[in-house]
């Protein structure tokens, strides 16, 4: 097992009827700026509990905040905080409305021009208090200290973090996934189970507890999806989804083990590209590095095989292989496509495309052995058409 360091200050506030707890949990002075989406909060009833559960409180609203989060709609948030001088913020959203909010306060007082903070990777150490109320599980931003942000002028999108970014507290209300369209389910269940394959399918560590965290978040997404897709209203099976998907991405699994992410870093290319939703592009990525980097993930990905999917003949290497594909059979069976050209007809030169960004960026190595060089960036991408 490695070393680590652990630390997550966000309180967690879970189940029905949590909202209503909210105004303890923020000072009674505070001048608090409410951020959300696009409107979904206001037709699901949970805009009208959280505007009664902050009655007493001086509230301005920052709307609008967009899948894909973007630099120039947050700016319009930073300045408002500026001008009216706010000193709290509520964010009320899936992790597009929280990672927002969390450059938002990242920005306010930041000397010199914000978008370095993702530019040039600048952590956070200090930022304006913020809390939130969960709509949509799927990427743990309500208890981890990342975010994601998009820059429409340059089509990037970049990854922030640091200490300072951890929610205050985080509102986990399983009812409020009734609302919430089929296609955002399977994100958030896709991405969610990604979470846990970047922090689990590397090399082995001998964190054998750190691998039965993961294995048993995997084995919880699969036996919740079917229910949660059948019927969104199901509260355990929401209740049990929502926490798998915070538990999948709040620090704890990474700890003590090596960590992978570039399936991550070359998704946020095909949104940024191709504006495909996270999750899928994280569906499209994933099999594809697994197949091109298998010598270093045969052993992880045999045991998660066993272990996961029950898959106990043949040599490490067969069992590898076929843990690879009876996942891909699942993200068909959930009705996830797994082809590039599935979701754009414009895919021919994304591999160099990627691959030019990448060693512009000086990204010569990433994945847990830091071998995932630009130009086998390329392969998997183009393995992914
Ligand atoms: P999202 O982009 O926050 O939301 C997707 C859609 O779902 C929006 O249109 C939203 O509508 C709607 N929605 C949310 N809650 C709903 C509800 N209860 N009922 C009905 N509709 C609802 O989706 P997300 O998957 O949570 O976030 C994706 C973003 O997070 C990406 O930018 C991704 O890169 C990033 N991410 C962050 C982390 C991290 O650790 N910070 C990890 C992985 C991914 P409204 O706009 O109307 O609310
Ligand atoms: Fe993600």
């Amino acid at each position: 097992m490695l070393n680590f360091e652990l630390q997550n200050p966000t309180k967690i506030l879970f189940g029905k009827g949590q909202i209503a707890t909210i105004a303890k949990e923020i000072p009674a002075n505070a001048r608090v700026l409410m951020t959300y989406g696009g409107g979904s909060i206001k037709t699901n009833g949970v805009y009208e509990q959280v505007i009664e559960a902050l009655k007493g409180h001086e509230v301005v609203e920052f709307s609008g905040i967009e899948p894909n989060p973007t630099y120039e709609t947050l700016m319009k948030a930073v300045e408002i905080i500026r001008t009216e001088k706010l000193d709290y913020v509520l964010a009320v959203g899936g992790g597009s409305v929280i990672d927002g909010t969390k450059f938002i306060v990242a920005a306010v007082d930041f000397e010199g021009e914000p978008w370095d903070i993702l530019a040039k990777s600048i952590r956070t150490t200090k930022a304006m208090p913020f809390g939130t109320v969960l709509t949509l599980p799927a990427t743990g931003s309500e208890m981890n200290s990342g975010a994601v942000v998009t820059r429409v002028a340059t089509q990037e999108k970049l990854s922030m973090g640091g200490p300072g970014l951890f929610p205050k507290f985080s509102v986990l209300d399983p009812e409020v996934i009734k609302s919430i369209p089929e296609r955002q389910l399977r994100n958030g269940i896709v991405d969610a189970y990604t979470h846990v394959l970047e922090q689990y399918m590397t090399y082995p560590a001998n964190a054998w507890l750190q691998d039965r965290f993961a294995e048993s978040i995997l084995q919880t997404l699969i036996e919740v999806a079917p229910k949660i897709l059948a019927d969104p209203s199901n509260y355990e099976a929401a209740a049990n989804f929502m926490w798998s998907c915070t538990m999948a991405l709040n620090g704890l699994i990474q700890k003590g083990v090596p960590t992978d992410w570039a399936t991550h870093m070359i998704g946020h290319e095909l949104t940024a590209l191709y504006n495909i939703d996270h999750a899928m592009t994280l569906a499209i990525i994933f099999p594809n590095l697994y197949r091109n980097r298998f010598d270093n993930k045969k052993e992880k990905l045999a045991q998660y095989g066993e272990r996961v999917w029950n898959i106990t003949e043949g040599t490490t290497e067969e069992k590898a292989h076929a843990a690879i594909e009876r996942t891909v059979a699942w993200l068909h069976e959930l009705g996830v496509k797994t082809r590039l050209s599935e979701y754009t007809s414009d895919y021919a030169h994304t591999g160099e495309f990627i691959e030019k960004r990448f060693t512009e960026r000086g990204w010569k190595g990433l994945g847990e052995r830091r071998d995932i060089t630009p130009e086998v960036v390329k392969e998997i991408v183009e393995m992914s058409y």
